[in-house]
């Protein structure tokens, strides 16, 4: 399957996403793992990259652009991929559509995943993930702990809270995603690819997912 998954940081885009995974072979594409990756590599991308995150603000459309562009040709994608955290501006869903055009890719649907404010805001207080860039599960201190408390149950390296996990970050990304992310709803609306489904269960989630795409 080919979906971008939209939806406030925190909607659950990332537990959905490793759900639809196991289903056909598409893989992941998370913008914000790749980021957090290059981050603590330290690479050129990480350091410029950095600063933005930290404080809960977006990357620039261009570094964005950069690492999708190169992420979309690797071998992995042709089976299929869930975009999960991209596009996040209007012009980076642009920037996809001429992206895809070029490289031949149609995509199937756009899923918002529609979750109320207060709910996401506990939710991204009480988040905790796996510091393996590799692993970058996700637990919650309140509804899925690790087994072992602060650490991961699949690689067994501790869990933390991430930097942008602080209220007041969490808040500064909320009113991001509501400026410059929300809109794209609008957009993927005229272009009669969206979706939106309303839930905070990600299995419900996944199970409306898959009889939109009639699997
Ligand atoms: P996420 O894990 O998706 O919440 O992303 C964490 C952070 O990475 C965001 O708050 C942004 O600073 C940055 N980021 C991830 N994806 C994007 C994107 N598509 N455009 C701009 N910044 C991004």
């Amino acid at each position: 399957m080919k979906i971008i998954l939209l939806g406030a940081p925190g909607a659950g885009k990332g537990t959905v996403a490793k759900q639809l995974t196991a289903i056909d072979g598409s893989v992941q594409i998370s913008t914000g793992d790749i980021l957090r990756g290059a981050v603590q590599a330290g690479t050129e991308l990480g350091k410029e990259a950095e600063g933005y995150m930290k404080r809960g603000d977006l990357v620039p459309d261009s570094l964005i652009m950069g690492i999708m562009e190169k992420r979309l040709q690797e071998p992995d994608c042709q089976k299929g991929f869930l975009l999960d955290g991209f596009p996040r501006t209007i012009p980076q869903a642009e920037a996809l559509k001429g992206l895809l055009v070029k490289l031949g890719i149609n995509f199937d649907k756009v899923i918002n995943i529609d979750v109320p404010r207060d709910v996401i805001f506990d939710r991204l207080c009480t988040r905790r993930t796996c510091s393996n860039t590799a692993c970058q599960a996700i637990y919650n201190v309140k509804s899925m702990p690790p087994k072992k408390e602060g650490v991961c149950d699949k690689c067994g390296s501790p869990i933390v809270q991430r930097a942008d996990e602080t209220e007041e970050a969490i808040s500064h990304r909320l009113d991001t995603y509501n400026e410059k992310t929300a809109p794209l709803i609008g957009f993927y609306e005229k272009e009669g690819l969206l979706k939106t489904i309303t839930g905070t269960s990600s299995e419900a989630v996944v199970a409306e997912i898959k009889k939109s795409l009639g699997i």
